[in-house]
């Protein structure tokens, strides 16, 4: 069986369907192949936010910001480790980025509120409605509908094809029934399999220390295929030794917590022993390693109401629910009765939130030197969560240049192929921010759709 489009993608997660939109919209012809039997990957239970400098958004709330300093936060976070260029080319499309969800693909973002995730000096992560990446992909899957671009799901890409002088011309697929398909391609094929965090072996080969002892925040499906498949045919690969962690998941699932993101508004985060340990507003990997360095390997976030007020935790009363269930989350009264449902150390608890609370009145926390606002713990009920780092990202990948050409070990191009979002290596260094992975999935998306079509 054989079919011939343009342009193949591999992957409908949010880089693939990005790159299929603008490539069906330039008048070519396009198919999404998609392993799962839904599409979305990571992006879909990502909680959707984006970073860009400069937007109506930042403009609306007075909030000053520039393009350089987006540039300098991404790479001062990834340790300047990142290809410089990359960085540039994320810096400079993020904006464009954001609008074009808005304008073309409809996507709802609030209007007078920004995040602001670890390593950032301002709010610049725009919010899609509901705090989820069910609004992206919701969105970028009706517009592709509605385009007729063909998602075939349950098709899984298992090799990536090329002719005799190594112009990538196709890719060998098999359906859910087992039946092989080839899909040519004659302008070139998109790479967009999404990262290797749920493939332990992939990643014990490149990291040893990410083994079976950690859990995923990820999709079953995030096994690296494009990664395989593209180094078959010379493709190089960078930082595949940075493996991310998310800080504060379900120990329960290993589950990302969104509700754990009223971190970002004011929440605290403490030890067993009532102790704080680490600024909350650290990078991922900091924040992840100074958890597992406590007591079983645990940390405990505490709030109080004035913080939940300020947070977007009634989006996601759901899991707010689940984790109560489980035994992960105590709201009560007083904080004696949070700290004794976890077996912290109460007394410890109580002088380490006195000293806090004298630090938000004097607008300085001595101790971690906590960037934004102090917001002091006050005001009941009180929220106390528990959680640890599970894998969330992965940073390394398939090596690109600018125009999102795969480049291979000699460092020249290889003709027809073209890779975008998770699966790439090189934007991130050592660490990604948060906010950042949607970003980089939107701006490269787009950009090999550019150039697949040159
Ligand atoms: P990104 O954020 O880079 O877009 P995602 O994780 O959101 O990455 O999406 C990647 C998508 O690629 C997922 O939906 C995943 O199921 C799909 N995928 C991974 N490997 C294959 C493969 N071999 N064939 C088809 N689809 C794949």
């Amino acid at each position: 069986q054989e079919e011939v489009y343009d342009v193949v993608v591999i992957g409908a997660g949010g880089a693939g369907l990005s790159a299929a939109i603008e490539i069906k919209g330039a008048g070519a012809s396009v198919v999404v192949l998609e392993k799962m039997a839904f599409i979305g990957g990571n992006t879909l239970i990502s909680g959707g936010e984006l970073n860009a400098p400069e937007t109506w958004i930042q403009e609306k709330l007075g909030i000053e910001d520039s393009i350089d300093l987006y540039k300098e936060d991404t790479l001062k976070g990834g340790d300047h480790q990142a290809d410089e260029k990359l960085v540039t080319v994320l810096a400079n499309n993020a904006r464009q980025a954001v609008e074009w969800l808005r304008d073309t693909v409809n996507v709802s973002f609030k209007e007078d509120y920004l995040m602001q995730f670890g390593g950032h000096s301002v709010p610049r992560a725009a919010y899609p409605q509901g705090g989820s990446g069910n609004e992206l992909i919701g969105k970028l899957g009706a517009k592709a509908e509605e385009m007729n671009i063909p998602v075939r799901k349950q098709t899984k890409a298992e090799e990536i094809l090329a002719d005799k002088d190594g112009k990538v011309n196709g890719v060998r697929a098999v359906d859910k029934d087992g039946n092989e398909i080839i899909f040519k391609a004659n302008k070139g094929v998109i790479v967009a399999t999404g990262g290797f965090g749920a493939n332990v072996e992939m990643r014990k080969q490149y990291n040893s220390e990410y083994d079976e002892r950690y859990m995923e925040t990820v999709q079953p499906s995030s096994t690296g295929d494009g990664i395989i498949m593209a180094q078959k045919l010379g493709a190089a690969l960078v930082g595949m030794e940075n493996i991310q962690t998310y800080p504060t998941c379900n120990p329960a699932t290993g589950i990302l917590s969104y509700v754990a993101d009223t971190r970002f508004n004011g929440a605290v985060l403490i030890n067993k022993e009532g102790n704080r340990f680490v600024e909350e507003l650290e990078r991922r990997d900091v924040i992840s390693k100074a958890i597992l360095a406590q007591t079983d390997g645990m940390g405990y976030l505490i709030w109080d109401t004035t913080i939940k007020n300020n947070s977007h935790m009634d989006d996601y009363m759901e899991e707010f629910n689940q984790l109560v269930a489980q035994g992960m989350l105590i709201k009560a009264d007083t904080i004696e009765e949070v700290a004794q449902f976890f077996d912290i150390n109460v007394e410890q608890l109580k002088q380490t939130i006195e000293k806090y609370n004298q630090y938000a009145v004097n607008g300085k926390d001595e101790d971690f030197n906590r960037r934004g606002e102090i917001i002091g713990l006050t005001e009941a009920p009180y929220y106390l969560q528990k959680v640890t780092p599970a894998i969330h990202h992965t940073m390394g990948g398939l090596k690109i240049d600018t125009e999102a050409r795969v480049i291979d070990n000699e460092g020249n191009p290889i003709p027809g192929l073209f890779a975008a979002g998770e699966v790439t290596g090189g934007i991130h260094g050592t660490n990604r921010l948060g906010g950042n992975a949607i970003t980089d999935i939107i701006v490269f998306g787009r950009i090999a759709a550019e150039s697949v079509l040159k």
